[in-house]
């Protein structure tokens, strides 16, 4: 059983090299977290030397994944650095985990600013 917080990192293609560079950036903090993460953005993530729960990539239903575990209350945050000017088969997943974050008062961020915000926050409740 995992007790410490967890919190779910996304990142759209156009936006992982963002991704990287907030992980980077903050590898200290996030690594006080459980992190999962959806398949292609956990794989880029775990090259910072993070270690990672990997679940399946967005499009094949990682996103609804992470979407389950903000249901359950499993979920301290979710950083989902979207892509706004892209198109994604799975925008309906999309849609669907903002909706459950918003359904479970779930923090959620869409960019690093935001999740800069969060993971501050968060570090100050541990
Ligand atoms: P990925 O999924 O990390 O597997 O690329 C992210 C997404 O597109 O939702």
């Amino acid at each position: 059983m995992e007790n410490r917080k967890t919190i779910a990192l996304i990142a759209h293609d156009g936006k992982k090299d963002e991704m990287i560079q907030f992980a980077k950036e903050n590898h200290d903090q996030l690594n006080q977290f459980h992190l999962i993460a959806t398949g292609t953005t956990g794989q880029r993530i775990i090259e910072t030397a993070l270690q990672v729960e990997l679940k399946l990539s967005g499009p094949k239903g990682g996103d609804a994944q992470i979407a389950a575990l903000a249901a359950e209350g499993i979920l301290s945050a979710v950083l989902f650095f979207r892509d706004p000017l892209g198109k994604h088969p799975h925008e309906p997943d999309i849609q669907m985990l903002m909706r459950i974050c918003d359904v479970h008062n779930v923090p959620l961020a869409t960019n690093p600013s935001t999740a800069k915000l969060i993971l501050l926050g968060l570090q100050s409740e541990l």
